[in-house]
Order: structure tokens, then sequence, then C-alpha cells
């Protein structure tokens, strides 16, 4: 083991599969989202646009 910490964690988006950096997430409400859209529960019907990602439903 070292001394690294978790760095990286899924988007709290239930249907998105992106992998974000905390240090860059957008943090809302103690969840880390990988983008403006996935913060706002995609309520503009958009994607966090990341290749292969379909997380807009
Ligand atoms: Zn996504
Ligand atoms: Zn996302």
């Amino acid at each position: 083991m070292t001394t690294a910490s978790v760095t990286q964690m899924k988007c709290a988006c239930p249907s998105c599969l992106c992998i974000v950096n905390i240090s860059d997430a957008i943090q809302k409400e103690g969840k880390y989202y990988c983008s403006d859209a996935c913060a706002k529960g995609h309520t503009e019907g958009a994607g966090c646009s990341h290749a292969g990602c379909g997380c807009h439903a």
C-alpha cells in the first residue's frame, strides 16, 4: 500500500458511467458529477457529452 488516496470515482448520476477526478468534478450536495448536465439531473435533456456515454435519458 502507498499513501496515495482515492482521487477518482464514478459520476453520481445513476445512468452515467463516467469516472471523474474529484479535483475537477462538479460537486453538488456532497456528490461528484462529471458534468453540469449530470449535476442538474439532465433536466435539459443533455448528456455529459463524453464519448461513448449515453447517460442523458
Ligand atoms: Zn456520462
Ligand atoms: Zn456524469
